[in-house]
C-alpha cells in the first residue's frame, strides 16, 4: 500500500494529500481518492444516515482503507471543495467562484444550509461579469440576480460579448438579451424620429402652427441626435433631463411646458418595459426547483 501511495498507477487508490487525517473517524472514497475527515465535522441528516447503515456483508463500511464509505455522483475536486469549506479555518478566502458553485450544489444534495448559505453569500458579495453572473444565478437558482445582470448586459454593446459569455449566459438567455436589446433600439430609432405632440396650445400662444413647427424640427435636432449618438447615446432615462435642458427657440414658453408636463406624466419608460418583459420571460430558469419548473442547466 506504501508504495502504491508514492507512485500510482491509474487505477490505484491514493490518500489524499490534506484530507486523509490519520486520526480522522471516517475513510470515505471519491473516484480512486481516499479521505479521513472527523465524522464529527460532516454535520449533516444525510452523513448521519450514512453513518449509521447496518453493515452489510462484507462489514461496516468507513471504518477503514479496505472498506471505505464510497460516494457516488461527486467529483474529487467537488468533494476537496466541499472539505476546505468544512475544514475552512485552514481554507481562507479569496474562494473561487467554481469552488463556490461545487459546495452549493454539495451542500444542496446533503441538505447543509450553512455550506449553501455560505457559498451563496460569498458569490453575493463578488462582483462579476453580467454574464458569468448570470450563469451562476441559473446554476444556484438564484432569481434576485437575474434583473440587475439582465439590466447591465442589455446596455453593453454586443461587440463586448465574447464566445464565452455567450457560453455562460445560455442560448436562452442570449436570444431573449438580442431581442430585447433590438427592440430598444427600435423605440430609440422612433422617439428620435417622432416628436412627441406639441398639442397643448397655451391661451397666449398667438402662431401655434410655428410653435409646433420649430418644437418638431428642434427636437429633432437636439434630441434625436442625442439618442442616436453613436458612441454615447443619450440613455431613456435621461430624455427629460435632456428636453428640460434644450433651448426651445421660438416655441411658446406655455406651450412647450404643457408638452414637457406631458412627458413626465407618461414618462420614457420604454426601455424598462421592454426589459422587464425580457426577465419575466427569463425567470422560470432561474427560479428555484421549488418552484416545480426545471428549465434547463446548461
Ligand atoms: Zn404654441
Amino acid at each position: 500500500m506504501e508504495a502504491a501511495q508514492r507512485a500510482p498507477a491509474a487505477s490505484a487508490v491514493v490518500h489524499h494529500e490534506r484530507y486523509y487525517f490519520p486520526a480522522g473517524t471516517v475513510v470515505i472514497k471519491v473516484g480512486h481518492v481516499l479521505y479521513r475527515p472527523h465524522r464529527d465535522i460532516l454535520d449533516s441528516e444525510v452523513f448521519h444516515h450514512m453513518f449509521s447503515m447496518p453493515p452489510g456483508d462484507s462489514g461496516a463500511e468507513g471504518l477503514d482503507d479496505v472498506r471505505p464509505i464510497t460516494l457516488a455522483f461527486v467529483t474529487t475536486r467537488q468533494f476537496e471543495d466541499f472539505l476546505d469549506f468544512v475544514y475552512r479555518p485552514w481554507s481562507p478566502p479569496p474562494y473561487s467562484v467554481d469552488s463556490l458553485i461545487n459546495l452549493y450544489e454539495l451542500g444542496k444534495m446533503w441538505l447543509m444550509d450553512d455550506a449553501m448559505a455560505f457559498a451563496r453569500s460569498q458569490l453575493d458579495s463578488m462582483t462579476l461579469h453580467p454574464a458569468r453572473r448570470l450563469q451562476v444565478a441559473r446554476l444556484l437558482r438564484v432569481e434576485a440576480w437575474l434583473a440587475p445582470a439582465f439590466r447591465q448586459l442589455v446596455t453593453m454593446p454586443l461587440r463586448d460579448l465574447t464566445l464565452e459569455h455567450g457560453r455562460q449566459i445560455g442560448l436562452e438567455t442570449y436570444q431573449i438579451l438580442t431581442k430585447a436589446k433590438d427592440g430598444i433600439e427600435r423605440e430609440r430609432r422612433l422617439a428620435a424620429a417622432k416628436p412627441p405632440m406639441l398639442d397643448v396650445q397655451d391661451v397666449e400662444c398667438e402662431d401655434h402652427r410655428r410653435c409646433q413647427s420649430n418644437w418638431n424640427v428642434l427636437w429633432k435636432r437636439k434630441v434625436g441626435a442625442a439618442l442616436l449618438h453613436p458612441d454615447t447615446p443619450l440613455a431613456f432615462a435621461q430624455v427629460l433631463d435632456h428636453v428640460q435642458s434644450v433651448e426651445w427657440v421660438d416655441v411658446f414658453t406655455g406651450c412647450r411646458d404643457g408638452a414637457i408636463e406631458k412627458l413626465e406624466a407618461n414618462g420614457f419608460v420604454r426601455d424598462n418595459e421592454i426589459i422587464q418583459q425580457a426577465v419575466s420571460l427569463l425567470s422560470p430558469y432561474y427560479q428555484s426547483d421549488d418552484s416545480g419548473f426545471r428549465g434547463p442547466r446548461i
